[in-house]
């Protein structure tokens, strides 16, 4: 199946020469040769074969938190979940909670909504600006807790139709999963417990403040490097002299060594060779090889 097949058949749901780039929380880079949005589970059925038998090299896209796509346009088919994809439902189970979440749900309004209902363990992820789909790929984590701890399966569709997940399926690690295209997670479901809704709020305002003090805002992508073992990529860098460092329109924060911001109408090549240089930096400085968090389109992944 071609790109101009798929076009034909998805009509308003594929977008061609889409602005990928001013998906990314970056807001910088290039743009696809289509964007394809589904909104419900028979969108899904009904290009998914289309989308799996192109020759065209596909990416599915969250909230691309943790992305940065290379300035230019690239031949890549982009998929995006919304819609029925965003649903939040939940029950008892043998006095447990099982959370039922759609891949394309945003984690903060998750983590407050159960919070709300006071439902507990998982009041860290408020903090983490992705989906479901994106948090479960990445195993994301933070606070003490990640994905991980209270993921119990997750449903996908694939060219083999739709598959279940079992948790021990999915070989969770650090920011790492077993999930990889072509499986398109669409649904995750979480156990959590019944606790105090006063104080799961609480928790959710201590982490969003912790944030607001030790994070900096405007365009990134959040932490660039993992932390290796033992140590902390942000006192690295720091230690490496690269806070504050500037390459044309990217710049590492002078609030955490560890995010990387880029001005408004920057570039994602100048963020990818901030990058290098910081990892090249800290290499010579200290020894470390800085493993990188963001999955990168357009650019080599850095390693
Ligand atoms: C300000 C800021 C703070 C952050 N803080 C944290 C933090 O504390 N902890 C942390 O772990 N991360 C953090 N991140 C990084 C990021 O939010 C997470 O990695 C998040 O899980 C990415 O989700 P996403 O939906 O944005 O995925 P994207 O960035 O869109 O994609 C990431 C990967 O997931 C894949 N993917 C996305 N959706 C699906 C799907 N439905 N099925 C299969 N694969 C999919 C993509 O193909 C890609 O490989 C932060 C980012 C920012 C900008």
């Amino acid at each position: 199946m071609s790109v101009l097949e798929l076009i034909e058949r998805g009509g308003p749901r594929v977008v061609e020469h889409a602005d990928l780039g001013a998906r990314t929380t970056y807001r910088v880079g290039g743009s696809v040769r289509v964007l394809v949005t589904l909104a419900t589970r028979a969108d899904l059925e009904e290009l998914g074969p289309s989308i799996f038998s192109s020759a065209t090299p596909t990416l599915i896209i969250g909230n691309g938190s943790n992305l940065l796509v290379a300035d230019g346009e690239h031949e890549i088919i982009a998929v995006h979940l919304i819609g029925e994809f965003e649903s939040l439902e939940w029950h008892d189970e043998h006095g447990a909670v099982i959370v039922e979440a759609g891949a394309g749900l945003d984690l903060p309004v998750a983590a407050r909504r159960l919070a709300g209902a006071g439902l507990v363990g998982f009041e860290w992820a408020v903090g983490v600006p992705g989906t479901f789909g994106g948090a479960v790929s990445m195993n994301a984590g933070g606070h003490g807790s990640d994905m991980a701890a209270s993921v119990t399966l997750v449903r996908t569709y694939g060219p083999g139709g739709a598959r279940v997940w079992k948790r021990e399926d999915l070989n969770f690690g650090y920011r790492t999963s077993a999930l990889a295209w072509p499986e398109i997670a669409t649904d995750v479901t979480l156990r959590l417990a019944h606790g105090d809704a006063t104080s799961a709020l609480g928790t959710i305002k201590q982490i969003v403040r912790w944030r607001r003090e030790n994070q900096p805002g405007g365009q990134n992508g959040g932490s660039v490097f993992r932390n290796p073992e033992g140590d902390f990529a942000g006192r690295l860098i720091e230690a490496s002299g690269c806070k504050g460092l500037r390459h044309a329109s990217a710049v590492v924060s002078d609030k955490h060594a560890n995010f990387i911001l880029v001005d408004p109408g920057g570039s994602a090549n100048d963020v990818y060779a901030l990058i290098d240089t910081v990892r090249e930096r800290v290499r010579e400085t200290s020894g470390v090889d800085l493993v990188s968090e963001h999955r990168f389109v357009g650019f080599e992944q850095v390693r």
